[in-house]
């Protein structure tokens, strides 16, 4: 899906929640370092990808050029925790996490370049927002759509009314832990190629969304990999390989 009319924005294939080996929480569920993430995406006509790990943007220089060199466009992010556990996507801050860790830090340091999505917010799980974002719809600019859905569970419901009633962009994203996700639930985006005209369209609305339910032994796959993963390699793995030598972590850049 390509279009142009003339003003250099086209219809981009987008990942705006992923997970990688370098992730401080989530670290020994994803076995793909961030190099290898690029790669796959990159290979199924992917042109927008954020690595948002869990109170770490691990976006570099390096491996923005990386991505340019396979055609996609890599947005700082991070996946930050929040009001005693709760998660925000956040975008393009240059800041530490510790900066990022209530709404109202969050607020206040949100502008014309940066972009905050609510992912998964009504899952059953503690790390969901959930009434926390209705009381608080101005800390956030969108709203996910969480690729984490199987036949007969509804868990995006309130999401998509809640995105109605507040006109806030409805976000497909994969929360990728595992390759075989992405493909499935993302979003497309009409914009320019770069970080700040992505973001920009983003808040504008001009996003829409493509996604595919997982099948219940795909879910019960993801579920049973993550916890026999956690429980095998979630003690003492103080080292993660990156055979590419990208994506090393590094603490945002502070203030
Ligand atoms: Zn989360
Ligand atoms: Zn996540």
């Amino acid at each position: 899906m390509s279009e142009n009319w003339g003003t250099g924005r086209q219809w981009l294939k987008a990942e705006l929640h992923a997970h990688c080996s370098l992730d401080p929480e989530d670290r020994c569920m994803c076995r793909h370092t961030p190099g290898q993430l690029i790669d796959r995406a990159a290979s199924i006509g992917y042109r927008i990808l954020s690595v948002t790990c869990h109170d770490l943007d691990v976006w570099t220089p390096d491996l923005a050029d990386y991505a340019r060199e396979r055609g996609i466009t890599l947005i700082p992010g991070m996946e930050v925790t929040v009001e005693r556990g709760r998660h925000v996507l956040v975008y393009n801050f240059r800041t530490a996490a510790e900066n990022l860790n209530t709404l109202e830090k969050i607020r206040a340091r949100s502008g014309p370049d940066t972009l905050v999505i609510a992912p998964h917010p009504y899952f059953p799980d503690r790390s969901c927002l959930r009434g926390m974002l209705r009381r608080n719809p101005d800390a956030v600019d969108a709203v996910e759509y969480s690729g984490f859905r199987v036949g007969g569970l509804a868990f995006n419901r309130r999401a998509v009314r809640l995105a109605e009633e507040t006109l806030k962009p409805l976000v497909g994203c994969g929360d990728v832990h595992f390759l075989w996700q992405l493909g499935r639930t993302f979003a497309w985006v009409y914009s320019e190629p770069a970080v700040h005209s992505v973001l920009h369209a983003i808040r504008r609305g001009r996003v829409r969304l493509e996604t595919s339910p997982l099948a219940w032994r795909e879910a019960a796959a993801w579920w049973a990999t993550a916890v026999w993963r956690k429980a095998v390699r979630g003690k003492g793995l103080d080292e993660v390989e990156d055979g590419r030598g990208l994506g090393t972590a590094q603490q945002s850049v502070k203030p």
